[in-house]
């Protein structure tokens, strides 16, 4: 029997027949609205790992297991609340060079300096990238509704001879019965 569930992410009312359901290593289940909810939400916390990485690895050149600075992980969360973490990744990658260049003539008296001059790097640059994904994804949206078309179309042609084979069916039959 169904049971009333409450989906993780979004908190929708919804049942255990309809909603999807996973499973943890611990055998404890959670429920999601759908599997692209929950897809989606699992990708954005890959991609905060990924930029949390490279901002420490590459950006910030920290030894392993240093912490990206706490500040600079707040301003991160405040762009992400508009921005994908992929599109504030990009943005470090192209501007790593520039990064590395005033962390080497800067002396900064903290972390808490050196972070704020990083962000403020990221935030005046963040806008370039942006238009760029935003473009792409228009294009790739663009570009699934003509699949979508093509399909309808295909199934259109492919509907039509049934149609008439059957029609033809029909009337031989009616012609038999007169026939007797
Ligand atoms: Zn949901």
């Amino acid at each position: 029997m169904a049971r009333k569930v409450v989906c993780k992410i979004c908190r929708a009312i919804g049942d255990t027949d309809t909603f999807y359901k996973v499973t943890n290593k611990n055998g404890k289940n959670a429920y999601f609205c759908n599997k692209e909810e929950y897809d989606a939400r699992e990708k954005e916390k890959k991609d905060r790992y990924e930029l949390l990485k490279y901002v420490a690895e590459e950006a910030l050149q920290y030894d392993d297991g240093q912490i990206v600075p706490p500040s600079m992980v707040r301003r991160i969360e405040k762009l992400h609340s508009f921005y994908k973490y992929s599109v504030i990744k990009e943005t470090f990658q192209q501007n790593k060079e520039n990064i590395h260049y005033w962390m080497g003539v800067k002396d900064f008296n903290n972390e808490y300096g050196m972070s704020s001059y990083i962000m403020t790097i990221i935030e005046s640059n963040i806008n370039d990238v942006f238009k760029k994904w935003k473009m792409q994804r228009d294009q790739q949206i663009k570009m699934q509704h003509r699949k979508v078309d093509v399909i309808s179309i295909n199934q259109i042609e492919d509907e039509n001879p049934t149609v008439t084979k059957s029609n033809n069916r029909d009337i031989t039959m009616f012609l038999d019965e007169e026939d007797l």
